[in-house]
């Protein structure tokens, strides 16, 4: 399973020779295994690293077990590197050559897909996931008492809440007893499984019972609610905490770009297009990078201190060494944000972002 250790690992990854970075799409509801061969077979066409070529090509021929959606892999031959990740999640066909790992389609991967509990609640209990890259894993339930509605047509659970069809709020108090044994199960669970970001399926009821026994710390992870049975299967709720992750990546990343547009507008903490985020990451004041998936420019490299920029400059401002050519800036940029600890956004498509240069920052300051 892919971690946040071998995303750094893959940063910090440095050598004198070319990496092959190949990205595949392997998930067998859109693409067969023969057809996901053919395809990388015509993506390393280009690719002229023939040792390299041949390491991969023997990997997904012989060795790959096709159970993953999605396949990494990073190749040094001149260096002895070779490394595999797959993933629950499909990634984008991609292959890059570069003096170091490309890691941006993984950016988006973990960024959507990582650290997510996934919680199916109803009035007697609770059903615990943890969803990690395309991953479903589901906890032991928690069952508390049996909750006996009385007698239909006594009224709805509101009647029952207030006393209508439950004088003595025995039901209530049975409710009341499985939502706190449920909260404390649930939240050791978060803890554990250190879980960022939750999704609540249920009912509207059940679901605000839940969350107002929440503790506040836990509750502000709460990034979507939906409808959703107890008893429902293992796929159904996959195909859910999919969608609605994507749905939340979107709807996220949407507002931080908004919000970066309109910083830089103001002159504020905001910045907008190439030159002017290079430059800000240079100066560690980025704190959130955003960036679409397919922008990339050649620009130049300081051999000194790292400064990117697009611009032919004769000597590095910041440390008056020279430059060295590159022609992959963008990625550096998104490298160099995770590695000073800010956080980057790979967004598929956004107009506005499209629109304001293609790439943009939340600053720090
Ligand atoms: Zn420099």
């Amino acid at each position: 399973m892919f971690s946040e250790k071998d995303l750094k690992s893959l940063l910090d990854y440095s050598s004198d020779g070319r990496v092959l970075s190949v990205y595949l799409n392997t998930d067998p509801t859109v693409v067969q295994t023969e057809a996901a061969k053919i395809q990388l077979r015509n993506l390393l066409k280009t690719v002229d690293l023939p040792e390299d070529v041949q390491v991969v090509e023997q990997f997904i021929n012989f060795e790959y077990d096709w159970t993953g959606k999605g396949l990494a892999v990073f190749s040094n031959h001149s260096a002895d590197y070779f490394h595999t990740y797959q993933f629950g999640v499909s990634v984008p066909d991609r292959v890059f050559i570069a003096d170091r790992p490309v890691v941006r389609p993984l950016v988006r991967l973990t960024d959507t897909f990582m650290g997510w509990g996934v919680v199916l609640v109803d009035k007697q209990g609770a059903r615990l996931f943890s969803f990690d890259l395309g991953e479903l894993k589901e906890m032991e339930e928690i069952t508390g008492d049996e909750v006996k509605q009385t007698k239909r047509g006594g009224g709805n659970a509101m009647h029952g809440r207030m006393g209508g069809s439950d004088p003595s709020g025995k039901v209530e108090n049975i409710i009341e007893r499985n939502i706190k044994d449920v909260i404390e199960y649930a939240t050791e669970f978060f803890k554990r499984y250190h879980i960022r970001r939750i999704m609540i399926g249920g009912t509207d009821d059940n679901i605000a019972r839940f969350k107002d026994e929440l503790p506040k710390a836990w509750q502000s992870l709460v990034v979507s609610e939906f409808s959703m049975s107890m008893t429902a299967g293992h796929q159904e709720v996959l195909e859910q905490a999919t969608r609605v992750a994507l749905a939340a990546q979107e709807r996220i990343s949407q507002a931080l770009v908004n919000q970066a547009i309109t910083l830089a507008a103001k002159g504020s903490n905001g910045v907008t297009g190439l030159i002017d985020t290079l430059n800000a990451i240079h100066e560690g004041r980025v704190k959130t990078l955003l960036v679409l998936q397919d922008f990339e420019e050649s620009g130049f490299r300081c051999s000194g201190c790292g400064y990117l920029t697009v611009q032919e400059l004769e000597t590095c401002p910041f440390c008056k060494a020279s430059f060295d050519r590159i022609d992959n800036a963008v990625e550096l940029a998104i490298q160099e944000t995770l590695i000073k600890n800010a956080e980057a956004k790979v967004l598929e498509e956004n107009e506005a972002l499209a629109t304001a240069g293609h790439i943009a920052a939340i600053l720090r300051y």
